[in-house]
């Protein structure tokens, strides 16, 4: 089955809804806006007609929308992770990409277990919990035993207050048995994205490699699952092809993964093309998206899949971030280097591409918990087995409530309690009360104990 045509991108049923949704009236628009409210998800023909708005007043009506969804859903929380590159050895070649096999222009490395073992040290100080181990599509002689080693390795680094708790990974697809493997490692989720879902584009931009096969890469989640590993993460490479097809795309996936499985995509990542190393393309995107399409994008997915979370990287400057956590962001990456080594040290190596947001972790904590944002180092659900179809079933917005809410404010109280600065320590502590003050009920008197607990010296409380 996964070597043969995948149907379920119907690449003609995409363009046959755009063509048939192309200009909606404000009150088509506004009706698919009222169903979206009711938080069930939307169909293919409703994100089409979202994607057609460009007025400001429906943009601003989309866009208050889509905030209301994330705010009765997540409420406040922002999770932070950081990823972590352990190689840039590559035999492919996506033009996109500073990793591609024939760039000569960087040095190429894979990182010793020791020397991960080292960068997770730097991270855990800094105060992660969570990581997205990410490499290029060739490992060391050791082959897929490199990656499995390294998730191990970064679960076996301790220090006195911390440990990475959850490690997602971002690697080359793999076969029901490597990813069988990959899960017997304990992972969070894996992700993959799928650059473009657009048949002809994918071949142009990826001209080497085993990454050339569209239908290896766009059955990769299916296998995934098979294996049970039942949280997966989806995206696409925005600049690379129409964001409206796309979006169409991905909704056709997310359609095929819970028809198939019973759920979809735990996550949506939302890469945008950045300046790379010696790649042309990557300086000049054949479909580059503009800031407001950007938080279109956001904003719509919010809509279209409520319970899904939505990632957004240090590919996006500050400003931008900022301006898009209220659309329907629910992770962020922060203090990220992209060059396998450089969390230790600022090496030569070259990142994948040119980051957005510089600051370090305590920088951007500080400023999100200024916008009143709760940021969450949680990793509970993965480690009580809440995955998959249990998380969707506990993703409604009055169950979030009682556990997310609570363990976002002690997991940040440890956070500002271990690692933060005394600036940030001020902003964080007044949030967290103001957070308390304003729950009741049971997830209150949660929160006040989890915080007291950690208060006390207790790491690592949840509920
Ligand atoms: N090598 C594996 C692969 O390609 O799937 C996994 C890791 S790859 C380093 C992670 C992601 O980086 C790719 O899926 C791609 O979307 C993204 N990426 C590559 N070049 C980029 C660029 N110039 N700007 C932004 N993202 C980029
Ligand atoms: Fe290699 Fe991934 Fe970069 Fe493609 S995107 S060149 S597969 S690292």
């Amino acid at each position: 089955m996964y070597k043969i045509e995948a149907d379920y991108i119907n690449e003609q049923k995409i363009w046959e809804t755009l063509e048939s949704n192309k200009n909606p009236d404000a009150a088509k628009i506004r009706e698919v806006l009222e169903k979206a409210k009711e938080m069930k998800g939307l169909s293919l023909e409703d994100v089409a007609v979202l994607t057609c708005i460009s007025d400001p007043e429906m943009l601003a009506e989309l866009f208050n929308t889509a905030n209301h969804v994330k705010e009765t859903i997540y409420g406040k929380r922002l999770v932070l992770f950081a990823p972590l590159y352990i190689s840039n050895l590559c035999a492919n070649e996506c033009l996109y990409c500073a990793f591609r096999a024939t760039n000569k222009e960087i040095d190429r490395h894979a990182l010793s277990q020791e020397h991960i073992a080292r960068e997770v040290e730097v991270l855990i100080k800094q105060g992660h919990k969570r990581i997205l181990l990410v490499a290029g599509e060739s490992y060391p002689k050791e082959g897929l035993q490199y990656v499995l080693d390294s998730v191990r390795t970064v679960y076996g680094v301790k220090s006195e207050h911390g440990e990475i708790r959850r490690v997602n990974v971002n690697v080359a697809p793999l076969s029901v048995d490597e990813f069988k493997q990959l899960k017997a490692e304990n992972i969070g989720t894996y992700q993959i994205f799928q650059e473009t879902y657009h048949r002809e584009t994918y071949a142009k931009v990826h001209v080497g490699g085993k990454k050339r096969d569209y239908n290896w890469r766009v059955w990769s989640l299916h296998r995934a699952m098979e294996a049970g590993i039942d949280d997966v993460g989806i995206g696409v490479l925005f600049g690379l092809f129409d964001y409206r097809f796309e979006m169409l795309a991905m909704m056709q996936h997310i359609n095929e993964l819970e028809e198939k499985f019973g759920v979809g995509p735990h996550t949506i990542s939302v890469p945008r093309m950045e300046p790379a190393t010696n790649s042309d393309m990557a300086s000049h995107p054949p479909f580059p998206v503009s800031d407001i399409d950007f938080r279109k994008i956001v904003a719509i997915l919010r809509l279209a899949v409520p319970y899904t979370g939505i990632i957004m990287s240090t590919r996006e400057t500050a400003k931008m971030r900022r301006e898009t956590f209220a659309l329907g962001v629910s992770q962020i990456s922060a203090g990220s280097k992209t060059n396998p080594g450089g969390y230790e040290e600022d090496n030569a190596i070259s990142g994948q591409f040119s980051l957005g947001d510089h600051r370090p972790l305590d920088e951007v904590i500080r400023d999100v918990a200024s916008m009143g944002y709760v940021p969450s180092f949680c990793t509970a659900c993965y480690r009580m087995g809440r995955t998959g179809q249990d998380f969707m079933d506990l993703a409604k917005p009055g169950d979030i409530k009682l556990h997310c809410a609570p363990n976002a404010l002690s997991s940040f109280k440890e956070y500002l309690q271990n690692f933060a600065s005394p600036e940030t320590v001020a902003v964080g502590d007044e949030l967290i009360q103001k957070n308390i003050a304003e729950m009741n009920g049971i997830a209150r008197q949660r929160a006040e104990k989890l915080v007291k607990r950690v208060e006390a010296g207790r790491d690592d409380v949840y509920c």
